[in-house]
C-alpha cells in the first residue's frame, strides 16, 4: 500500500481528482513560443464549473500525442491555466482504447446494438492498459484520503485499479451512457470485468433510475453480489448506487436569450421560413439518435397528416462525429439518401421539406433556432440522457413550443412535459407530430412550464454538487473514512504484540473469512492451501487455533480432522477443543419453536425454484444461493415478514446472512466461546478474533479489551478493526506464521 503521495505540483485543496478520458483542453500544436491549447466547452466542464473554483484537479487525456521533450511545458501550461494534468496515451493505444473498445464495443452494447459491437482480444488488452495508466496517474496525484470522481464507459476498470493501489482514496464513478438491461448487459465477452471494475467505486452514479436498476440486476446476476436496496455488498464492501439526471447550464441560454446577435438570427429565420410551420432536429450523427426512424417518419407524416396547402419543414442538424469510423461514414450517406428521397417526391418549386445540415450550429443561430421551432423532435433509439431537449426547453421563454421526446431518452425520465413517441413506431410517430402541431395554446404552455421547472431545478452545475454530497455521505456513513481502524495499516504492530505475547488465541471464523463463499457447500471445501496455512497455524508454538463457524460438527471434522485446531460449530452451540477428540455443548437448548416455523420455511422453499430449507441442530434456514437473485431475494423479503408473525412469541432471532435466511436459538452464538474460554485467556495474553458477518459480532463483543478483534467489510461494529475484503483474512494469517519464521523464540 502506498502511503501519502500527494506530489508536489499539487496544492493541498485539490483533494478531489477528476478522471475522465479527455482533458478540457485539448493541445492543437507546438509552435515556436510552446504547447498550444484550446479549451472545449464540453458538458461535463460546464458541470463541474459549478464546484468552488481551485477545488480539484482534473486528469486526462490532452487529445494528441505528447513527445518526451515537450512534457514539462505541457504539464506546466495545463497546471497553471487549467488546473489540468496529462494523461499520455500514444496513437495505437487510442485507436483501441478508444475507437475499438470504448466505441466500437461498448457505446454499441450499452445502446442496445450488439450487431454494431466488434469484440477483439486487441482492443480489450489496449482497454485494460489504458485504465491501468489512468489509476497510476490518479494514484500519483491523489493525496492521503482524497477522493477521485471517474467518469464514464472509458475509465470502468478505473475504480477498482486504483482501489488495490490506494486504500485510502474515496473513490466515485459516474455513467453518462445508458447502462443496459442485464439481458443485453451479459452479451459483453468481458461484462465480469467491467463490473468488478465498477464496484471497486464507493458510489456508482446514473442518469435515471432504469439505468441504476439495470446495473443492480447485472451485479446479482452476473457477480452474485447481494444488493441491499440501493447497496451493493461486494466482498464486505458497500458500494452505494445513485441517481442524478444530469441538467444543463441555464445562465448561459438566459444570457444568449438577450442577445442583440440572437435577434438578429430570429429576424433572419422568420423572414427566410415565413408561411412555415418548422420542426426542428439537432442530433450528433450517431446510429443510437433514431435519424433514419425520424426521417421514414417525417415521410409518413408528409403522406398521411400533412394537411392541404400546409407547409411543414424539418430542419434537421446532424453534428459531425467520429466521421474517421467507417459506421458512420456509412449512415451519413443512408441518411443523406433519404433525404434525397423525400425531398424528390414531396418538394415544389417553393417549397423542400427537409432541411438537412451536416455540420455544427454557432450557439447564436442555435439558440434562435431553439426559440424559433414550432417543434422539437428528438428521437434517440438509446439516448444516456440527452441535453438538446433541456435546451430547447430553456429557450422556449414564451412556452409556445411543443418537444417530441423518444420514450428511450434518460430525459424521458424527467420531462413529463414532452410528448412521448417510440421511434420504432413510425405511424405513431407521425400521428404524434400531427397532434404536436395541432396542440391549443394553454396545453403548449402547461407541458411547457413543466419541463422548465425541471430544467431550472436541475442545472448542470448542480448535478455535480448533488452528486458530490451524495457521495460525502456515503463517505461518512461507511467506516470507509477511518483509515486508522484498517488492519492493513496496523499490521506491524499487531505481528509485534503477537510475537512477544507469552501465548496466543487465534479465533477465526470460516465462510467468508477464511474462505470465500461459493455456490455449492461442496465448493466451500478447503482449497488445500487454505488447508496448509490452517495445519501451519495450528502448530505455531504458544498458539491455540479455533476455526468457528456455523456449518455442522460431522462437515468441519471433516475437513480439519487431521489437524490439531479448535472447531466451534453451529454458531456456538459445540465446541472441540484443539487435541481433543470430544464435542462439549457450550448451551442446551430446546428445538420445539422449529415446528412452528419449519412448515412456514418448506412452503416459500416449494414456491421457490432453487431453494431449499436447512434444519440443524439449533437453528433453521432458507437458502437461495441458487434461485434467480432477484426473485431469491423477493421471496427472502416475503418469508422475512410471513415469520415476524409466526415468530413473534417463540425464543428465536432472525437474521439475513448472504443468500439466506436463518432463524436461530436467542441462546446460541459465538460469543458463547469467549466465555468458555475466558477463565483462561490471562492478562497479556495475544487474542485475534476475525469475522465477516452479524454473527460474529457476539464473539467481538465479549472479547476482552485489549483483543485483535477485526471484521471484514465496512459496516459498523463491535471489532476494533476492519479489513477491506475475504482475501485479507488469509493474507494476514499468513504474516503472522511468517512473523515467527525468521526470529522463532521458543526454538523448538
Ligand atoms: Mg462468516
Amino acid at each position: 500500500m502506498s502511503e501519502s503521495r500527494a506530489s508536489a505540483e499539487v496544492t493541498p485543496t485539490s483533494d478531489l481528482l477528476i478522471l475522465s478520458n479527455r482533458l478540457p483542453a485539448t493541445l492543437t500544436g507546438h509552435g515556436p513560443e510552446g504547447p498550444t491549447f484550446k479549451a472545449s466547452a464540453g458538458g461535463l466542464a460546464t458541470a463541474l464549473s459549478g464546484l468552488s473554483a481551485g477545488s480539484f484537479l482534473w486528469v486526462g487525456w490532452p487529445g494528441a500525442e505528447v513527445p518526451e521533450p515537450a512534457r514539462p511545458e505541457v504539464e506546466r501550461q495545463l497546471r497553471e491555466d487549467y488546473r489540468c494534468a496529462p494523461v499520455y496515451l500514444t496513437e495505437t493505444q487510442v485507436e483501441h482504447f478508444y475507437n475499438r473498445f470504448s466505441n466500437g464495443v461498448l457505446w454499441p452494447l450499452f445502446h442496445y446494438l450488439p450487431d454494431f459491437t466488434d469484440f477483439e482480444s486487441e482492443s480489450w488488452t489496449h482497454y485494460q492498459e489504458v485504465n491501468a495508466i489512468f489509476a497510476e496517474a490518479a494514484d500519483r496525484h491523489a493525496p492521503t484520503g482524497g477522493t477521485v470522481w471517474v467518469q464514464d464507459y472509458h475509465l470502468m476498470l478505473v475504480p477498482h485499479l486504483l482501489r488495490e493501489r490506494r486504500p485510502d482514496l474515496k473513490i466515485a464513478f459516474f455513467l453518462h451512457i445508458p447502462f443496459p438491461s442485464s439481458e443485453v448487459y451479459r452479451l459483453l465477452p468481458r461484462r465480469r470485468e467491467i463490473l468488478e471494475g465498477l464496484i471497486g467505486s464507493d458510489v456508482v452514479g446514473f442518469h435515471t433510475y432504469d439505468y441504476a436498476r439495470h446495473f443492480l440486476s447485472a451485479c446479482q446476476r452476473i457477480l452474485g453480489t447481494e444488493t441491499v436496496q440501493q447497496t451493493v455488498v461486494w466482498n464486505g464492501r458497500e458500494v452505494r448506487v445513485s441517481v442524478h439526471p444530469i441538467g444543463i447550464d441555464l445562465d448561459h441560454f438566459d444570457r444568449l436569450l438577450d442577445d442583440p446577435e440572437v435577434h438578429a438570427e430570429m429576424e433572419d429565420l422568420r423572414r427566410s421560413l415565413a408561411g412555415r410551420r418548422v420542426v426542428l432536429g439537432i442530433d450528433r450523427l450517431d446510429y443510437s439518435k433514431g435519424l433514419r426512424h425520424k426521417l421514414r417518419a417525417f415521410q409518413s407524416f408528409l403522406e398521411n397528416h400533412q394537411r392541404d396547402g400546409e407547409r411543414v419543414v424539418l430542419i434537421q442538424v446532424a453534428v459531425p462525429s467520429r466521421t474517421e469510423v467507417e459506421k458512420y461514414k456509412e449512415l451519413r450517406r443512408q441518411i443523406e439518401e433519404l433525404v434525397g428521397r423525400i425531398n424528390g417526391l414531396h418538394s415544389s418549386p417553393v417549397h423542400t421539406p427537409v432541411n438537412f445540415l451536416f455540420t455544427s450550429i454557432p450557439p447564436a443561430r442555435l439558440t434562435a433556432l431553439f426559440r424559433f421551432a414550432d417543434v422539437c423532435w428528438v428521437s434517440p433509439i438509446r439516448d444516456g440522457m440527452n441535453l438538446v431537449c433541456q435546451e430547447y426547453a430553456a429557450c422556449q421563454r414564451d412556452g409556445e413550443g411543443v418537444l417530441l421526446l423518444s420514450e428511450f431518452s434518460g430525459a424521458a425520465r424527467s420531462l413529463e412535459g414532452a410528448l412521448q413517441v417510440n421511434p420504432w413506431d413510425r405511424e405513431g410517430m407521425a400521428a404524434t407530430l400531427r397532434r404536436g402541431l395541432d396542440l391549443p395554446a394553454e396545453e403548449r404552455r402547461l407541458r411547457m412550464r413543466r419541463m422548465g421547472e425541471f430544467v431550472r431545478r436541475n442545472t448542470s452545475k448542480q448535478w455535480a454538487r448533488s452528486f458530490l454530497e451524495v457521495a460525502r455521505r456515503h463517505f461518512e456513513s461507511s467506516a470507509g473514512m477511518h483509515p486508522e481502524r484498517w488492519i492493513e495499516r496496523n499490521i506491524d504492530p499487531l505481528l509485534r504484540s503477537f510475537r512477544e505475547a507469552p501465548r496466543r488465541w487465534l479465533l477465526v471464523d470460516y465462510d467468508g473469512t477464511l474462505c470465500p463463499f461459493a455456490e455449492t457447500p461442496a465448493q466451500a471445501e478447503p482449497s488445500a492451501q487454505l488447508h496448509e496455512l490452517v495445519g501451519q497455524l495450528a502448530r505455531l508454538p504458544d498458539t491455540r487455533l479455533y476455526v468457528l463457524s456455523g456449518r455442522t460438527p460431522e462437515t468441519m471434522q471433516r475437513w480439519f480432522r487431521d489437524l490439531e485446531v479448535g472447531l466451534c460449530v453451529e454458531h456456538g452451540r459445540l465446541v472441540r477443543h484443539p487435541g481433543s477428540e470430544e464435542w462439549e455443548q457450550l448451551v442446551h437448548t430446546s428445538s420445539d419453536w422449529m415446528e412452528e416455523v419449519l412448515p412456514t420455511l418448506q412452503r416459500h422453499a416449494a414456491m421457490t425454484p432453487g431453494a431449499l430449507v436447512v434444519r440443524r441442530e439449533s437453528s433453521v434456514e432458507w437458502h437461495w444461493r441458487r434461485a434467480d437473485p432477484e426473485f431469491g431475494q423477493w421471496q427472502a423479503n416475503e418469508l422475512a415478514l410471513n415469520l415476524s408473525e409466526v415468530m413473534a412469541n417463540l425464543p428465536v432471532r432472525v437474521t439475513h446472512g448472504p443468500k439466506l435466511v436463518q432463524i436461530r436459538d436467542m441462546g446460541v452464538h459465538k460469543g458463547l466461546l469467549a466465555e468458555r474460554l475466558a477463565g483462561e485467556l490471562g492478562e497479556g495474553h495475544f487474542l485475534l478474533a476475525l469475522g465477516d458477518d452479524e454473527s460474529d459480532e457476539e464473539l467481538f463483543a465479549r472479547l476482552p479489551e485489549h483483543a485483535w478483534t477485526v471484521r471484514i467489510g465496512s459496516h459498523s461494529s463491535h471489532a476494533r478493526f476492519q479489513a477491506r475484503a475475504q482475501p485479507t483474512a488469509p493474507a494476514l494469517l499468513r504474516h503472522i506464521v511468517q512473523s515467527l519464521q525468521p526470529a522463532d523464540r521458543s526454538g523448538s
